[in-house]
């Protein structure tokens, strides 16, 4: 490999002569960053983690200053909705309804994601919105709650896409992040069943991403055990990170979309002023009545 390998990076590249894509990411350090921001007891972080992972590999595909994706997972566990936002820059934002979910392992030692998001008649709700008139929405039904296997199931029924999909979060004993990280293959349409049959068997014995994270493996060693026998190349790098562009000015905005009355009675109250408070990273924005009556107007 000839470029340098920074371990924050997003890598991706192109496997058995450009017949396979492949996405991969060390998301430790953002989905640490979410984390503190919201707060989050061990299973939240996990929940919120794979699914920000997700959208960091998946938004590889946005172009666009301005393109945006968002996913939605709403399941009928105690997670409640999850939604994650990436550009076409690589930074992510998220939120989980439930940032204290309690600890509840399978029988593996392994949280146990599919209780807490509950696939019963969940779905995960893809948005693409790449600056056309309507944005692409796609929906499926969950499959297992996991989290990477719907995504994967998302990609087959709503793209045709036949991908595979790897997240892991691992947390440590104080509860932050030890490692997080997640992979994503896909195969392009055309592809020869034999180079379909080897990447399964390949994917089929592979480690979880999170053990061989802790093993000292990065983004790009990893594709590099997985798929060097089909022979591979690492075309980008882009650093990933969790960021939130809130600011007063788009906190009002939303503010002035609860409507006129709304807003007349909040300047009818006994409160001097209110507080919103930015779902992405908890920033709180306070605007005093003078401020609101300005609005109104
Ligand atoms: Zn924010």
């Amino acid at each position: 490999m000839s470029m340098e390998i920074n371990p924050n990076m997003l890598v991706r590249g192109t496997a058995a002569d450009g017949q396979v894509m492949f996405f991969s990411l060390d998301s430790t350090q953002l989905v640490e960053e979410a984390r503190r921001k919201h707060n989050l007891s061990p299973l939240s972080t996990v929940v919120l983690g794979r699914l920000l992972t997700a959208a960091a590999l998946a938004g590889q595909e946005l172009k666009g200053d301005k393109d945006v994706l968002t996913m939605i997972l709403k399941g009928s566990g105690p997670a409640g909705t999850v939604l994650v936002t990436a550009n076409s820059k690589s930074q992510v934002k998220g939120y989980i309804d439930n940032t204290n979910l309690e600890t509840k392992s399978r029988e593996d030692g392994h949280f146990d994601v599919a209780w807490a998001v509950g696939p019963e008649e969940g779905t995960l709700t893809v948005i693409r919105d790449l600056g056309l008139r309507e944005p692409y929405v796609g929906r499926v039904e969950l499959i297992s709650g996991e989290i990477a296997e719907d995504i994967a199931y998302y990609y087959a029924v709503s793209q045709q896409t036949p991908s595979v999909v790897s997240l892991g979060v691992l947390i440590d004993t104080d509860g932050s992040v030890k490692h997080a990280g997640g992979f994503m293959l896909q195969v392009l349409p055309n592809t020869p069943e034999e180079t379909i049959a080897a990447l399964e068997q390949l994917v089929g014995g592979f480690p979880p991403v999170t053990f061989l994270l802790e093993e000292g493996f990065s983004a790009a060693e990893l594709m590099d055990l997985l798929l060097n026998r089909l022979g591979f190349e690492i075309t980008t790098q882009t650093a990933a990170e969790y960021h939130c562009d809130c600011s007063k000015d788009r906190m009002e905005r939303k503010l002035m979309t609860i409507g006129r009355a709304d807003l007349q009675s909040i300047v009818d109250d006994d409160q001097e002023q209110v507080e919103l408070v930015c779902n992405f990273c908890n920033t709180a924005y306070s605007f005093t009545k003078d401020e609101i009556r300005e609005m109104i107007k």
